[in-house]
């Protein structure tokens, strides 16, 4: 079946409250209808942000959350906060989030968990880092993390993987078609047996690794890239909505 493509722009820790409200206004104004478009400012603008985008369709998301509900969890903010703000999409598991932040693969698991539970859509981030391709574990790590989502899912519209080779992350290295899409294709059919053929079908697989509007339409067109969770490209309202429009 068809599946609508989902570009995405983590913001990361960049921008300021001014540059993040242009940035916003730029693309909520030249967002194509045909694609799901999303953008993951930090936290401390997402407010700025949802008023900039409202009334759009580009969809607001967060780049992180912390699974309790509430509670004595300092500089924590949780699922209900961000839906407070119009959050409708979260990342979980950025490569940034395991091996610079050093989150473990529980956290990991129960953020995802939250994300879903609360009704958001969950990004779940994936990915091998080069001595891991170079050791041919590719696939069983990114089965491992795709393990890491043990909630019951019945709503495919709401699980998007993200596969992020971590050696293409911000480095200008991208993966080339192929590779991206051998992977995509072994996470559908993991999606497959996880839950069932007709679930993977339906559920969103971005690539992400210095996607940029020179390479996007290569990667775009392969059989089960299903969009991009895009860094550096996105913090330009050119270069991303380029992107964007190359999933149309
Ligand atoms: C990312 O951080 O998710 C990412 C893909 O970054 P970049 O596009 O800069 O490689």
């Amino acid at each position: 079946m068809a599946r609508q493509k989902f570009i995405a722009g983590n913001w990361k820790m960049n921008t300021t409250k001014a540059v993040a409200v242009e940035l916003a206004k730029g693309i909520a104004k030249a967002a194509p209808a045909g694609v799901a478009t999303g953008i993951a400012p930090p936290f401390v603008y997402l407010d700025a942000v949802a008023q900039a985008i409202s009334g759009s369709g580009v969809l607001l998301g967060a780049q992180d959350v912390y699974f309790e509900k509430s509670g004595a969890f300092t500089g924590e903010i949780s699922v209900d906060m961000l839906k407070d703000l119009g959050v409708k999409f979260v990342l979980a598991g950025h490569s940034e989030r395991r091996h610079v932040l050093m989150e473990s693969s529980e956290l990991t698991a129960k953020k995802a968990d939250a994300i879903y539970a609360g009704g958001l859509i969950l990004i779940h981030c994936v990915g091998e880092k080069l001595e891991e391709r170079d050791g041919n574990q590719t696939l069983e790590v990114v089965q491992a993390q795709l393990n890491e989502l043990t909630a019951k899912m019945d709503d495919p519209d709401r699980l998007v993987i993200a596969y992020e080779p971590v050696w293409a992350i911000g480095t200008g290295r991208t993966a080339t078609d192929a590779q991206a899409q051998e992977v995509h294709a072994f996470i559908r059919q993991a999606i497959a047996k996880m839950w069932n053929p007709d679930f993977a079908d339906r559920v969103r697989i971005q690539y992400g690794g210095s996607m940029k509007p020179d390479n996007a339409k290569g990667l775009l067109g392969q059989p089960d890239v299903d969009g991009g969770l895009i860094g550096g490209a996105a913090l330009k309202a050119d270069s991303f909505l380029a992107i964007v429009n190359a999933g149309l």
